[in-house]
């Protein structure tokens, strides 16, 4: 049998990727608006790094995460997220000495072992932006209404923001032994996975997507109601600011998320217009994790968007793909030699020509034209050298004009300019 790709990857062929690269190039100019810089991690890190930050109890690392050792013995893990290999990497290279502020975003894909589905890759591409050395609530919208900015910028309609805040180290433990005690009558209607968990992370029983756990927490006591006052008064000014920014949010008290770092707000953006998995993209204020992983006492917050999510929720046929402006027909040798240096001096000018390469008729090199989809074709055969001009053939107008073949490039240029 043939080898194919690993279960649950997608390959991102041309007529999908010019989705991708537009999403990409739109991502890219709102966050350099916003004073962005891009960052690349290595997609491997030592496990380490995130067994600490993402939390021993949660589903990525308990079972998620493609983990092997080196031929050292070394345990190296695919990061299944980009937070933690730009948190290591601020700490690594002092980034908090450099700027008082610090702002980065990233592209690329995360890798989790996780039952494929719709949704749900094994390989999965994420757009991050995290911010560093600031913890105040005003940064906290702004960084929601840059994903609000960059929902509109791409035109992706029917998302519900919804925010919460998982207050911080003072006030949540008290919610998380009264969301215990309130768990433990339930215990037995919970699934294996949350009674396993419940004593050392009974939040993740609230971030679990079996029927049975979802009815057991319906009546939980909520985290909104155990904010301490720095974190209440947060959370209410986060409000406020996105008011002020026209982002409009949806409060979602039962909001946790599958990752252990985060401390007071959060959110997620999710699709009226997906499935199960319907998250696009989904974010929070991490203040303990520079700190956790060796560095400065630093607050960050940030959010991840999943590319394949927000893909699936464009339409198609509004991208081009990678269409030649000239194709050039040649019949002849003579008339190829001319072709070869004209291709070349075309493409020195930015216009997209193609040939066919081969000696094949007029009438198949037409069809070949077609089937890449030219704005024009460019015929020169024996006669026309003779006359030192070519037939310029207009695939949308149906025309053909000569052109003396010297001023060609320059012709073409301005035709291009104007269609
Ligand atoms: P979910 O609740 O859907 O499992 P998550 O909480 O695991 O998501 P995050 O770790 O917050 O997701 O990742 C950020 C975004 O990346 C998600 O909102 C989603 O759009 C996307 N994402 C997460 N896991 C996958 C995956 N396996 N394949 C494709 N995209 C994914
Ligand atoms: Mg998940």
């Amino acid at each position: 049998m043939n080898i194919q790709a690993i279960k649950g990857v997608k390959d991102i062929l041309p007529g999908e990727v010019e989705v991708w690269q537009y999403i990409e190039n739109k991502a890219r100019s709102v966050f350099e608006t916003y004073g962005f810089s891009e960052i690349r991690a290595p997609i491997f890190e030592y496990t380490e790094l995130f067994s600490r930050s993402i939390g021993e109890t949660t589903d990525i690392v308990e079972k998620e995460m493609y983990t092997f050792e080196d031929t050292t013995g070394k345990k190296i893990t695919l990061r299944p997220e980009g937070t933690a290999p730009v948190v290591r990497a601020y700490i690594e290279h002092q980034l908090y000495n450099k700027a008082h502020i610090t702002k980065l975003y990233y592209f690329g894909p995360m890798f989790r072992h996780e039952r494929p589905q719709a949704g749900r890759y094994r390989q999965g591409y994420q757009i991050g932006a995290e911010v560093f050395g600031i913890d105040s609530p005003i940064l906290d919208a702004e960084i929601l209404s840059i994903l609000n900015n960059l929902m509109e910028a791409i035109d992706v309609k029917g998302l519900d923001l919804q925010i919460n805040s998982l207050g911080c180290k003072e006030c949540r433990p008290k919610y998380k032994e009264a969301l215990k005690q309130f768990l433990k009558d339930k215990l037995p209607l919970l699934c294996e996975n949350c009674q396993r968990r419940m004593d050392r992370n009974p939040l993740r029983v609230l971030d679990c997507k079996g029927k049975t756990c979802k009815d057991a927490v319906k009546d939980a006591p909520i985290i909104l109601d155990y904010l301490c006052d720095g974190c209440k008064k947060h959370f209410d000014k986060v409000k406020e600011t996105l008011k002020i920014l026209n982002v409009s949010y949806t409060l979602n008290p039962r909001l946790v998320r599958g990752l252990d770092y985060y401390t007071k707000t959060t959110f997620e953006l999710v699709s009226t217009n997906l499935g199960a998995q319907n998250a696009v993209a989904a974010g929070g204020r991490y203040d303990g994790l520079v700190e956790e992983l060796g560095g400065p006492k630093t607050p960050g917050i940030g959010f991840a968007i999943g590319i394949e999510r927000l893909a699936s929720l464009m339409e198609k046929d509004n991208f081009k793909t990678n269409k030649p402006d000239v194709f050039i027909a040649t019949l002849g040798d003579k008339a190829k030699d001319i072709s070869v240096s004209l291709i070349d001096s075309l493409r020195e000018k930015g216009i997209k020509a193609e040939t066919d390469y081969e000696d094949a008729s007029l009438k198949s090199q037409m069809r070949k034209a077609d089937k890449l989809g030219a704005r024009y074709v460019l015929i020169i055969g024996e006669d026309e050298i003779k006359r030192g001009s070519a037939l310029l053939r207009d695939m949308e107008k149906k025309t053909q004009d000569s052109l003396s073949i010297d001023a060609l490039v320059h012709a073409l240029s301005a035709k291009l300019a104007v269609s």
